[in-house]
Parts: C-alpha cells; sequence; structure tokens
C-alpha cells in the first residue's frame, strides 16, 4: 500500500502502533508510545514478553503465520520492528496492510551481512575489508589474499558475536568453515582497533535528521558491556562518524531510527561493522542523559512527527546487567539504588541465563570518568549483594 504518513499527515496520539518482536527494545519503544498517548500492539512468538508486558495487545503466533500477521497489521496504523531478523516476508506481509518504518527495504539489506557490507562499500562508504565466502575452497583463497587474522561471520541471523569465528592461521580454515556450518559466510579482516563506537540516528519523513554520539561501546565476550557518551574521541572523529551515519540514512533511505557501528582504527580511520535499523543497545543512555531519548525519536520518526531535540543533557555511562548479575540469585537492588545519580532498568525477563540482557544502570556525572566509575560499581555492588529474599 502507499505511505501516507508524513509531516502533513501525522499518525497522532490516539493511533495504535505496531511491534514486531517483543524484547527489550520493543518495552521500552512502547513506554515512550505510551508516554505520548498511543496504543501498542506487538507480535511475537512468546508470551508475557518485556514487550507484552507494556502493551496494549500482545499477539503470539509464527512469524511465518502470514495470516495473523495480515490481522496484526490490519489492526495498526504503523508497524515498526524491534530486531533484524523479523523474516522478509513477514514486513512484506504488513506492508500490504500499513506503512512500515523503516522500509522493508531497509530491513532486507542490515539483516544479511554481505548484502548490508556489499551496499555500504558501493555506496562510497567506509566498511571493514570483506569477501562473500560460499565453500572452503573461497575461505582459503579469501585468507590467502586478505592475510591472518580474519573473522568469518554467518552472512545471516548474526549478533552479539554469534556465529562468528577468528582465524588465526590458514590451517584453521577447515575447522572454523565446517564449525559454522552455513552455506553462506563473510570473511572480513580483523580489525585491531584502537576502540569500538556508535552513532544512533534518527530521520523524519521530511528527511529531518538527529544524532546521538558518538558513543564509546567496550565489549565483554562480544556482548556489549558498558557505553559512554560523549565517547573520548576527538572532535574530527565525532563529525566524521556522524557524517558517515548521516549518509548511511540518505543511502538507505531510512525513516526511523537506526545504530551505526564503528572501529576506530589506530590511525584514526573509522570503518562500519555494521547498522541496525532500530534502537541500539549503545543508545539506551539517551533515556536518561538526552533530551528525546531513541525511543521516543522512534515513535515520532514513524507517526511523521517532528524529531525532538537530541542534546545531551549530561555526560553519562550505561552498564549492561546480563543474566550472569543473578547467579547467586535475585540481586539485592538497593545496592545500585543508593547511588543517587545512577537509573536501574530492568526489562521483566522471567528466566535469567547467562549472557541474558536483564537490564541495564545508567549513571549520570560531571564526566564520562565519574559516570563509568560509578556505573560499573554499582553493577559490582549489585554482583556482591547476592540474594534478596523475595516473599
Ligand atoms: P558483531 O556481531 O559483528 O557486531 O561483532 C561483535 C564484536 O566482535 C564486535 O563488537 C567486535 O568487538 C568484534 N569484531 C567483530 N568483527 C570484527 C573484526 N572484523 N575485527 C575485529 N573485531 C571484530
Amino acid at each position: 500500500m502507499s505511505d501516507p504518513i508524513s509531516r502533513n499527515n501525522p499518525i497522532l496520539p490516539g493511533a495504535t502502533l505496531g511491534m514486531l518482536g517483543s524484547g527489550q527494545l520493543g518495552r521500552m519503544f512502547a513506554i515512550a508510545a505510551r508516554r505520548l498517548g498511543y496504543r501498542v500492539h506487538v507480535f511475537s512468538p512468546d508470551c508475557n514478553t518485556p514487550t507484552g508486558q507494556v502493551a496494549d495487545l500482545e499477539i503470539q503466533a509464527d512469524y511465518l503465520d502470514l495470516d495473523r500477521v495480515s490481522e496484526f497489521a490490519r489492526g495498526v496504523d504503523v508497524v515498526s520492528y524491534e530486531f533484524e531478523n523479523v523474516p522478509a516476508g513477514t514486513t512484506e506481509a504488513c506492508s500490504r496492510f500499513s506503512p512500515v518504518r523503516p522500509a522493508c527495504s531497509v530491513l532486507f539489506t542490515s539483516q544479511n551481512r554481505l548484502r548490508e557490507k556489499t551496499f555500504l562499500r558501493d555506496a562510497g562508504l567506509p566498511v571493514t575489508p570483506f569477501v562473500a565466502v560460499r565453500s572452503l575452497a573461497e575461505l582459503v583463497t579469501g585468507l590467502e589474499r586478505n592475510g591472518v587474522p580474519a573473522v568469518l561471520k554467518t552472512a545471516d541471523w548474526g549478533y552479539d558475536g554469534k556465529g562468528q569465528v577468528v582465524i588465526r592461521s590458514l590451517d584453521a580454515a577447515s575447522s572454523a568453515w565446517s564449525g559454522l556450518n552455513v552455506p553462506h559466510a563473510i570473511l572480513e579482516s580483523f580489525i585491531d582497533f584502537d576502540s569500538e563506537l556508535s552513532v544512533v540516528g534518527a530521520r523524519g519523513s521530511d528527511g529531518e535528521f538527529v544524532s546521538y554520539g558518538p558513543i564509546g561501546n567496550s565489549h565483554s565476550n562480544h556482548i556489549l558491556d558498558v557505553s559512554v557518551c560523549p565517547a573520548r574521541v576527538s572532535d574530527r572523529v565525532t563529525e566524521n562518524a556522524i557524517e558517515i551515519t548521516r549518509a548511511v540514512f540518505e543511502k538507505l533511505g531510512v525513516v526511523g531510527v537506526l545504530c551505526v557501528e564503528f572501529f576506530l582504527t589506530k590511525s584514526g580511520e573509522l570503518l562500519i561493522n555494521e547498522t541496525a535499523p532500530r534502537p541500539h543497545n549503545s543508545g539506551h543512555l539517551t533515556i536518561d542523559a538526552h533530551v528525546t531519548c531513541q525511543f521516543e525519536q522512534q515513535v515520532r520518526a514513524i507517526c511523521g512527527l517532528p524529531l525532538g531535540s537530541g542534546a545531551l543533557r549530561s555526560p553519562s555511562a550505561m552498564a549492561n546487567l546480563l543474566g550472569d548479575v543473578w547467579e547467586s540469585g535475585q540481586p539485592d537492588w538497593t545496592a545500585a539504588l543508593k547511588y543517587p545519580d545512577l537509573k536501574l532498568h530492568l526489562y521483566g525477563k522471567q528466566e535469567a541465563r547467562a549472557g541474558r540482557k536483564m537490564g541495564h544502570l545508567t549513571a549520570l556525572a560531571e564526566n564520562v570518568d565519574v559516570a563509568e566509575r560509578t556505573a560499573r560499581a554499582a553493577r559490582d555492588a549489585l554482583r556482591r549483594a547476592g540474594f534478596q529474599t523475595q516473599k
């Protein structure tokens, strides 16, 4: 169907927004949407989900059940998604009844690493050097050409370092290929980076653009661990990262929110690692530290409303709370809440598994060093605090 939403014809509060996917990103979107007076319907294969707990309606069905998908899309005024692995057929089915934002074409490009990197490279944007790999022979050729170490990643369904392996010698090619066990992969040069950065952006239907960051990210076991904003980088790197992000939005034609993750090399060059056409874990600190957070921008952008200010209210640091924090039982939350400039966010997940994102802490301070120290100290205090008896 044609897309009628624009700044002249916005979807106003009171309307119903549809979300595909029901994790924490959908939850924080739903909270922002409901604060603005919208209704939210969420669609996913699960029930009692982080998003479903705060939505007006939770629909539990398979993404490939296109009858249910169509029914969901008929019941909402616009559809968005909170993770890249929503099947392309699902968003296509939605688009017959309701506008999908960012557009299905954006999702299609970003949900496959090869399509994404090829698109960005062909658009003249800086990406990590890569080759497509469909067989062991192609892998060996790629390694011979680009050298080791290198990173072999599945083309589809990868996130948080899942489906990837570092290859340090040619001898390791065969076991890496059989271990990955997929028909299509991407072989990237291993970047000995100085740091990892991200820029979260939002673009309205009239091309208005707002960005956050760059945000400085550190990972642990390939999962985001701590983010700080502003990142500790020069003005030149900041301007460059924002300009590249703006170009990604323009080239892809994104209306909505998208995050660009970068490697900053030791020589000061920015290389795009990946993009995600949705709010991003590194942008969670915008909830407490910025005038308008990434989730409210998602609502505004997909509804054709003016974007809010992305101005920074305070330097901040975010520390993820993974399932590991629950190792010895329910943490004693007071151990973190005694820090007055710290905000606790929990996602309502029933089961705490190691590596599962359960919540996060955001600390505000006069500079990012103090904020980071506070966020880490509060998280350590939670780990130490151990059990809190639940009545
Ligand atoms: P990804 O799932 O592609 O975001 O990768 C997760 C993490 O693995 C990144 O945040 C990096 O820390 C690391 N990584 C991924 N690709 C590379 C690469 N080409 N060179 C060095 N480190 C990488």
